[in-house]
C-alpha cells in the first residue's frame, strides 16, 4: 500500500471515531510527533531494495507487539527470510486501550485486533507457548513437547502479572467486593475484563459518592510495571469523574515509589494537577502485601528513613532505613499486581541470574543483544533493562534490534543502540494528558517546544483517535 493510502486509511479511521473535520484531523497530525516522522517519510526501515542477503532460522516467541514488529521489520529486510514464530494468540489486544475503556472511550471491540493481519503464510506460525528454552543447545521446546531449533532467538513474551503475590487475593475477587484493577486481562484468551470492570468501579465509585464520602485506595508495586504511569492515570481518571459531577471522596495513593514520578519536571507538573482534585493523599514507600476481602483492609509494608546521629566524617546526618506495616480501610481499592518475567523464562538460563533485574531477559541495554549467547535478543517488556516497559519503548527496540540482528548474521560489528526511550502519557483528566517522553539521559520530548509538563487536549485526542490506528497499520507493519 502507497504511504499516502495508508495515512489516508488512518485519517479516515481517526475521523470517523472524533468527529473532527478531516481539516482539524490533518492540523493534529502536523504536529505530532510519530504523524511528522510518517510525513516526513522516515518510517520505512528498510525495503526489499536495499535488503540483506544474510540467511539462518530466526524464531520469534510471542504474539504481542514487540514480536509483530520484529516479525514485520525482518521480512522488509531480508531477501530470503526464515522465520518461525511460536505465538499462542490470534487474538491481539491493543493493551494501551484498556485506560480508554476504563475512561468508558473504547469499548473490548476497539482494542481487539487479530495477528492474522501480519503473520502471513511466509512465515511458520507455531500456535503454542514456549514451555523451555534451552539456550545451551539453541532451541526451545513448546508445551505440546515439540522440539524446535533455532540460529537465532528473539524472545519477546512480555511480562506475567502476579496478583497471588498479595496475600488474600486473587484474579477472581477483581470486580468484586469493592476490587478492581485495569491490568486485567489474559493474552492467550484475548481477553481484557480489566477496562470493563474499571469503568463499573468508576460509576461504583461515583454511586458511593452521593451518599458519602468513600475511601479510595490506588495501588503501585515494587515491582517493574508495564505502562509506569497506569496507576496514577486509573487515580486522576476517576477523581476527575467526581469532580465534574461536583461529588468528592478522600482517594489515597498507595506507592512503593518514593515519588510521583522519577523525573522532578514532571514529578512537578503531577504534584500541581493534584492540587486541582484537592483530595488526594500521597501514601509513598507502601507496597500492598495483604488484603482482608471481608473486612475491607489492605496491609502495605512501609519503608521510609529517618535522621540518625551526625555523621562526623560526612558531615550532615546518617539516615536510617525503617520498616513497618500500616493498615488502610478501604471503600474501594483499585489494585495494581505485581509483575515479573513469564515462568519459562525465569526458570531458564536466559534470564539475570541475580540483581534487581532477576528473571528479566539478561540483554545489553544499548544492543538489545544477550549478554552471553550472542544469537539472542530481546525485544518489549521482558527485558531486563533499566528503562521502557511500554509498547513506545518496543516501537524503539524494532528497528536497534532488526539492524543489529542482521549485523550479528552477517559477522558484522553491532553499530545500533537503543538509547532509552520511553512515553507514558499521564491522562490527568479527561480531555488532557502530560505526555512524558523520556530516555536514559532525562526529558527528550519530541518537540522540544513544547512544554513537556503541560497537560494539553491535542496529546489526549492524539492518544484517543489517532495513535491506534497508527499502530495497526504503521507499527505492526514495521512501517514505523
Ligand atoms: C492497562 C495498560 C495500559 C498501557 N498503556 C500504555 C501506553 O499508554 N503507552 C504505551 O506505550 N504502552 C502502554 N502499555 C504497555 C504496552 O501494552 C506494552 O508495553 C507492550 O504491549 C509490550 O509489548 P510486548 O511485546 O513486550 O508484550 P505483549 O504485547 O504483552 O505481548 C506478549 C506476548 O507474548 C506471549 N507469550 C507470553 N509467554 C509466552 C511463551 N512462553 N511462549 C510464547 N508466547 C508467549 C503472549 O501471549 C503475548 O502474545 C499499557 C499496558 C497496559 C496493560
Amino acid at each position: 500500500m502507497k504511504k499516502e493510502d495508508l495515512l489516508n486509511d488512518i485519517l479516515d479511521e481517526s475521523i470517523s471515531k472524533s468527529g473532527m473535520s478531516r481539516r482539524e484531523a490533518l492540523k493534529m497530525m502536523a504536529i505530532s510527533p510519530v504523524a511528522a516522522s510518517v510525513l516526513a517519510g522516515s518510517t520505512v526501515a528498510s525495503t526489499k531494495a536495499n535488503a540483506s542477503d544474510a540467511v539462518g532460522h530466526i524464531v520469534i516467541v510471542g504474539g504481542g507487539a514487540g514480536a509483530i514488529m520484529v516479525l514485520s521489520r525482518l521480512k522488509n529486510a531480508l531477501n530470503n527470510p526464515n522465520i518461525t514464530i511460536i505465538a499462542p494468540n490470534e487474538v491481539h489486544l491493543y493493551q494501551p486501550g484498556q485506560v480508554f475503556m476504563a475512561a468508558g472511550e473504547y469499548t473490548f471491540e476497539d482494542i481487539v485486533m487479530d495477528n492474522n493481519d501480519w503473520i502471513d503464510d511466509s512465515v511458520k506460525w507455531v500456535k503454542d507457548e514456549v514451555a523451555t528454552f534451552d539456550a545451551p543447545n539453541n532451541k526451545v521446546i513448546t508445551r505440546a513437547g515439540d522440539e524446535i531449533s533455532y540460529d537465532y532467538l528473539v524472545v519477546a513474551t512480555g511480562i506475567e502479572y502476579n496478583y497471588e503475590a498479595i496475600e488474600g487475593l486473587t484474579k477472581e475477587d477483581i470486580g468484586t467486593n469493592g476490587i478492581s484493577s485495569v491490568y486485567l486481562n489474559d493474552l492467550e484468551k484475548g481477553t481484557a475484563n480489566g477496562g470493563i470492570i474499571t469503568h463499573k468501579w468508576f460509576e461504583s465509585v461515583q454511586e458511593a459518592s452521593t451518599k458519602g464520602k468513600p475511601t479510595v485506595v490506588f495501588t503501585q508495586p515494587s515491582t517493574p510495571i508495564k505502562c509506569g504511569g497506569a496507576p496514577q492515570k486509573m487515580l486522576y481518571l476517576c477523581d476527575d469523574n467526581l469532580k465534574r459531577n461536583e461529588l468528592s471522596a478522600n482517594m489515597i495513593f498507595a506507592t512503593a515509589s518514593k515519588k510521583l514520578f522519577s523525573l522532578p519536571t514532571i514529578d512537578e507538573a503531577l504534584h500541581k494537577v493534584q492540587k486541582r482534585y484537592n483530595n488526594i493523599t500521597n501514601h509513598f514507600g507502601h507496597d500492598l502485601k495483604k488484603i482482608d476481602i471481608k473486612a475491607k483492609k489492605a496491609t502495605f509494608r512501609h519503608i521510609y528513613e529517618i535522621q540518625g546521629e551526625v555523621d562526623e566524617d560526612f558531615g550532615g546526618y546518617e539516615m536510617i532505613t525503617k520498616v513497618d506495616t500500616v493498615e488502610i480501610d478501604y471503600d474501594f481499592i483499585h489494585v495494581v499486581p505485581p509483575m515479573r518475567a513469564p515462568h519459562a523464562l525465569r526458570k531458564s538460563d536466559l534470564g539475570w541470574q541475580k540483581g534487581s533485574a532477576k528473571g528479566w531477559l539478561e540483554v545489553d541495554k544499548e544492543s538489545l543483544q544477550h549478554r552471553r549467547y550472542k544469537n539472542v535478543f530481546g525485544i518489549g517488556d521482558v527485558c531486563g533493562i533499566p528503562m521502557g516497559k511500554t509498547g513506545g519503548s518496543a516501537r524503539h527496540h524494532g528497528p536497534v534490534l532488526v539492524e543489529n540482528l542482521i549485523a550479528q548474521m552477517e559477522s558484522k560489528e553491532l553499530k545500533a543502540k537503543f538509547d532509552g526511550y520511553t512515553v507514558c502519557p499521564l491522562k490527568v483528566q479527561y480531555g488532557e494528558i502530560i505526555m512524558a517522553e523520556f530516555n536514559y539521559n532525562g526529558l527528550a520530548p519530541s518537540f522540544s517546544f513544547l512544554d513537556p509538563a503541560q497537560p494539553r487536549w491535542i496529546w489526549w485526542a492524539f492518544d484517543l483517535y489517532m495513535l491506534k490506528p497508527m499502530y495497526k497499520y504503521l507499527m505492526m507493519k514495521g512501517r514505523m
